[in-house]
């Protein structure tokens, strides 16, 4: 019932695995499954590292995530706004609202995450709903696609 640490942010036996499969846009993320759960408990929860200079895709879902950081610093936007976030912050993206985490380009951001074991497909923004995002104030030089 312990999964140990072994060094770095990775966990014995714990495969360190693509972001996603799917062939959308990110850079340097990589997953790692840390509990499946079932019955009462029926989330999943991952530890994802961003490699410096990377980030995650920007995307939202019905979907909620609560997130810590364990490793780094970076940026995450959540809706209208980009944060710094640092060691043990905790984030909080509720239901359809766009997200991305970005690394810096001298050090990962690594964080857990939550989500619900049976959850939505992540959407992307279209054309138009990215141009809208990127005439946010500091938002527009954060987002990548
Ligand atoms: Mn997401």
């Amino acid at each position: 019932m312990i999964l140990r640490h072994a060094k770095d942010c990775t966990w014995d036996g714990v495969p360190v695995l693509p972001y996603k499969e799917d062939g959308t846009i990110f850079k340097s993320v990589t997953r790692q499954v840390l509990f499946d759960g079932t019955g009462d408990l029926p989330v999943q929860f991952r530890y994802f590292e961003v490699g410096p200079g990377g980030h995650s895709t920007l995307e939202r879902h019905q979907h909620q995530h609560a997130v810590m950081v364990i490793r780094g610093s970076g940026r995450v936007l959540v809706g209208d706004t980009v944060h710094e976030i640092g060691m043990r912050d905790v984030v909080h993206i509720p239901p359809m609202t766009w997200h991305q985490f970005r690394a810096p380009e001298d050090g990962p951001l690594g964080f857990l995450c939550v989500v619900a074991a049976d959850r939505d497909r992540p959407q992307r923004p279209s054309s138009e709903e990215f141009a809208t995002l990127s005439r946010l104030p500091g938002v527009g030089d954060f987002i990548r696609v």
